[in-house]
């Protein structure tokens, strides 16, 4: 063991002592909140599947309570001046990066990702969190649209206390990405997060509340998707729902919203093409594409988990990307080595074992990996381990290059034309991000015109922009983050149409 990785463990064990000596409580109003019911289930973390302790299981009437304290906060926090909203957002930012070590080891540990990964999801909290606040002054502001004897202007306003329900993945990062908009817009937040993540939600209520946020505007309830999530998707207090998770939950959540007539965003998930063209800058494709789907386990939203490779390139870049994935480092996430850490649930870690064994069945080549990582490969005895995997000779209808893996695992895929790549790219349910690799500048504009997906990347791996669009297409989504996108969501758009006093009133009941 390195001395980093004991360092490591030392420092998490004193920040998990609290989570194992008590039950996870939710958050809600500005205090721990035990909850209703007294019901509670077991988290254990992916690196040993070792119990770290017991979290509170929010039941309906717990997610009610955490709905009405939104409710009850929201007039006061819609009517705070958008400035003081953004000293109030850039404190919680300034206690965020104060907190970033203790958040990253906390998140490493529960969700089996990468430390090297994970250090810098805090910072990219803390970073959502300053960008929109510096938008919260100019979120009302809306357009001046003069017509004949009017004036019409728009403007808009916060639309209601929001349901904030998220995955497993990135918990952290991916949380605040919602949170901070919508409290930016002046809408209050009931946050319910992954079952199988619960830890780092439970730490960044508390840091918000300890850095002056009114009670009730950020409330958390822990629980399962199917009871707790479920209920915060019908409450009628409730005016949006800002999900990211698998598209099955998407279609349940719009399904559950419908009586209430929840306004919904979505992001689910992807089979992200990565275009690799014979002119190409094929060493810079190399690292992005081994990056792109090898990074935080495989288990990410944007990961490119089907490489097309151009024929004519295909035995040599193959060959060097086997040998990059054979060399990837396995091992405890908390080792500042380790490249591919555990994956998050032994459930999860069956589904994907499940594709090794199709891959086999269905006719591709198992060209790397393909099983538990054993360890001597690096994995520590009892946790959800696999080997990097690589498959190849894969063609697009098979199911491993149809189905969202989510571990890390590229399906490889040849092609002869430029038609060809566009139609692989597109033939799936899925329309998140697609990545294209190509030295020709007519060529990338025609790719970029071509894929069926939200975000294009050129060259390029995953770069984010916050004021860019952030979402997808087909099964991947509804709606967009970032930016001005974030508002359109989180706030009503009003019309006012103001007279002259000059235009005539067509005159009824006058003769
Ligand atoms: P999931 O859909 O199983 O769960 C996500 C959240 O939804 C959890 O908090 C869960 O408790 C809750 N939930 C489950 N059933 C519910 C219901 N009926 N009503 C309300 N809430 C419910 O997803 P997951 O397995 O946690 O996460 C992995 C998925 O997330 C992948 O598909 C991945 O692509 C996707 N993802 C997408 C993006 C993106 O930006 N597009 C980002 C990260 C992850």
């Amino acid at each position: 063991m390195s001395d980093e990785l004991a360092q490591n463990l030392v420092e998490v064990e004193q920040q998990l002592a609290r989570f194992r000596n008590a039950t996870l409580t939710h958050f809600v109003n500005g205090a721990a909140y035990a909850g209703e019911s007294g019901e509670s289930f077991t988290n254990a973390s992916p690196i040993d599947n070792s119990v770290t302790g017991l979290v509170a299981a929010g039941s309906a009437a717990d997610i009610d309570v955490a709905c009405r304290a939104a409710a009850d906060a929201f007039p006061a926090w819609r009517a705070m001046a958008g400035e003081a909203r953004r000293d109030l957002l850039h404190r919680i930012a300034d206690a965020v990066e104060a907190n970033a070590r203790e958040i990253a080891l906390v998140e490493s540990y529960d969700t089996g990702q990468a430390l090297r990964f994970m250090s810098k999801a805090a910072v990219r909290g803390a970073e959502n969190f300053r960008f929109f606040a510096d938008r919260a002054p100019g979120a009302q502001d809306g357009l001046s649209l003069p017509a004949a004897e009017h004036l019409n202007f728009s403007l808009r306003q916060p639309i209601g206390p929001v349901g904030v329900i998220t995955p497993w993945n990135t918990p952290f990062m991916l949380s605040t990405w919602k949170i901070a908009p919508a409290l930016a817009a002046g809408c209050t937040v009931v946050h319910k997060p992954a079952e199988w993540s619960p830890y780092s939600a439970a730490l960044l209520v508390e840091i918000m509340h300890d850095a002056g946020l009114p009670a009730g505007v950020m409330n958390t309830v822990q629980g399962l998707g199917e009871e707790a999530g479920k209920a915060l998707t019908e409450h009628p207090d409730i005016k949006a729902v800002a999900f990211v998770g698998e598209s099955v939950t998407g279609s349940h959540i719009m399904r559950q919203g419908a009586a209430t007539l929840k306004r919904v965003h979505f992001e689910l998930g992807g089979k992200n093409p990565v275009v690799v063209f014979e002119d190409a800058d094929l060493e810079r494709a190399l690292d992005a594409v081994v990056f792109m789907i090898y990074s935080l386990n495989g288990e990410r939203c944007t990961s490119s988990s089907r490489l097309l490779i151009q024929g004519s390139v295909k035995e040599e870049f193959l060959q060097k990307l086997a040998a990059r994935v054979d060399q990837l480092k396995v091992g405890h996430p908390l080792d500042p080595a380790t490249e591919v850490g555990p994956l998050i649930h032994p459930r999860h870690l069956d589904k994907v074992c499940s594709y090794f064994d199709l891959a086999r069945e269905e006719g591709a080549a198992v060209a790397v990996g393909g099983g538990r990582a054993s360890v001597a490969a690096g994995a520590v005895e009892g946790g959800n381990f696999v080997t990097p995997t690589l498959f190849t000779d894969a063609s697009n209808h098979m199911r491993i290059a149809q189905e969202e893996i989510f571990g890390p695992v590229l399906t490889a895929i040849s092609f002869q034309d430029e038609a060809e790549a566009v139609a692989l790219a597109n033939g799936v349910d899925y329309g998140l991000a697609g990545y294209v690799w190509t030295g020709d500048s007519g060529r990338a504009i025609r790719m970029a015109q071509a894929l069926d997906v939200g975000m294009v990347w050129v060259n390029s791996e995953n770069n984010r922009h916050l004021p860019t669009p952030f979402g997808g297409m087909k099964a991947s989504g509804i709606g967009r983050d970032g930016g001005d996108y974030s508002f359109d969501f989180y706030m009503e758009t009003k019309n006012v149409c103001i007279a002259a006093g000059t235009h005539g009133i067509p005159q009824l009941g006058n003769g």
